[in-house]
């Protein structure tokens, strides 16, 4: 037995924000953000505009922070219950949707604490008090259609990647003009989280023949089109919004592996962006992991044209792609060249990988690991 989830209404294109305009029936929306990117793009006041047009209220929760902590999650879920909203909108980057998500799980059942819904697929059911509508600022988490949420424990720097289908949004909006006030880097980092999420998806124990078609094609359109994105070709960023939604589909039901344990584990204590971390670990983890799976490695080679012709010279090849892609990027390889001294190494690896070990993204990556190996793999990177 297995499922495969996906938001009820995917919307797309350019100006697809006016789609809340048809969002009737409803009385109360709160609008959930970052900081000032979405107020500073004109993206806010569309999606109040629309809201208002559609004849609700709305209010908003602005000043999520990036990797959102679990104080923020509470603050927003005591606005809700004070608001009662049967509408919430999250608009922006993977944080502020992130946090949105675990806000509406606080708001439907205040009597959960963090700790009840740590484990994946414990959430309670959700959807009696409102709706879940995510439009995302960054080509990269696909949090608007995952069934995943990441939020950070800054008492112990750990972040917890909060798993269930119900958590996935019920209305998905890829307007691809939102996208185009990202900065070079953002661009970077957060394609190189969605070409991780397409690779790790299409290798991952629970892929399925409804994963492996949406993850190859990820793979495919992020190789034709970061690049572009990333030097100012807005089409190719348009394009690009749409690919890393497709990743996001794909991997929110084959799931990840370890490049993301790592990158969940490296991002809070290194304070480095998640979207950089694994653009770091990826050539080694699919090192790795190639003793378990090369063949699907060299699936993904062959379909986007690397020279080979055994799976050994095409997985070395994909290893090089993504490297040489990193390199365009202009996404320094390493830790240490991301600032990293090997004192603060030292000082955390043990924790790191331990932690790493019990990341849910652990168990569904092709090549089981202890946590001596993912030191190994974390050496690699650094
Ligand atoms: P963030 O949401 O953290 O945003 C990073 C920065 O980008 C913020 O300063 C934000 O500014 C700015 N920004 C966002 N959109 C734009 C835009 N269009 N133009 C200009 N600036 C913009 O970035 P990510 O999307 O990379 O999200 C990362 C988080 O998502 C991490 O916590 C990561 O762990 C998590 N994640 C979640 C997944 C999931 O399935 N749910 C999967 C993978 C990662 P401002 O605050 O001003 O809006
Ligand atoms: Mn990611």
């Amino acid at each position: 037995m297995a499922r495969f989830t996906l938001p009820r209404d995917l919307y797309y294109g350019d100006h697809a924000i006016d789609e809340l305009k048809n969002l009737k029936g409803y009385k109360k929306a709160i609008i959930v953000t970052g900081g000032s990117s979405m107020k500073r793009g004109g993206f806010l006041q569309q999606t109040e505009d629309a809201l208002h047009a559609a004849g609700l209220e709305t209010m908003l929760f602005e000043g999520v922070e990036p990797d959102p902590s679990i104080e923020t999650v509470f603050k927003g879920a005591k606005a809700m219950q004070e608001f009662g909203p049967d509408v919430i909108v999250a608009i922006g980057g993977g944080s502020p949707i992130d946090a949105a998500k675990a806000m509406w799980v606080f708001y439907e059942h205040p009597e959960k604490t963090f700790d009840d819904i740590k484990d994946p697929f414990t959430m309670p059911r959700l959807r009696e008090k409102a709706i879940f509508v995510a439009i995302p600022s960054t080509s990269g988490t696909a949090s608007e259609v995952t069934a995943f949420s990441v939020i950070t424990d800054y008492s112990t720097n750990i972040k917890y990647p909060l798993a269930d289908f119900e958590i996935t949004p019920d209305i998905a909006i890829l307007d691809t003009s939102i996208p185009q006030t990202m900065p070079k880097q953002l661009t970077a980092h957060t394609g190189m989280d969605a070409l991780t999420h397409a690779i790790e998806a299409y290798v991952a124990t629970a892929r399925s023949s409804f994963s492996d078609p949406l993850a190859l094609k990820a793979i495919s359109d992020i190789f034709d089109d970061l690049i572009d994105s990333y030097n100012g070709d807005m089409e190719a960023r348009g394009r690009m919004h749409i690919a890393q939604c497709l990743a996001g589909m794909a991997f929110s039901n084959a799931l990840l592996g370890i490049a993301h344990s790592l990158a969940h584990k490296t991002g809070a204590v290194f304070d480095i962006p998640h979207g950089c971390c694994n653009a770091i670990l990826l050539p080694s983890v699919i090192q790795y992991n190639s003793r378990a799976c090369m063949e699907r490695y060299a699936q993904i080679a062959r379909a986007i044209g690397l020279p080979g012709s055994t799976d050994k010279q095409l997985t070395d090849s994909l290893v090089n792609a993504v490297r040489e892609m990193n390199k365009k990027l202009g996404i320094a390889q390493t830790y240490r060249e991301n600032g990293v001294t090997e004192e603060l190494l030292n000082a955390n690896i043990d924790k790191i990988c331990e932690n790493a070990v019990k990341d849910p993204c652990t168990s569904s990556n092709p090549r089981p690991i202890d946590v001596e190996n993912m030191k190994k793999v974390l050496l690699c990177a650094f």
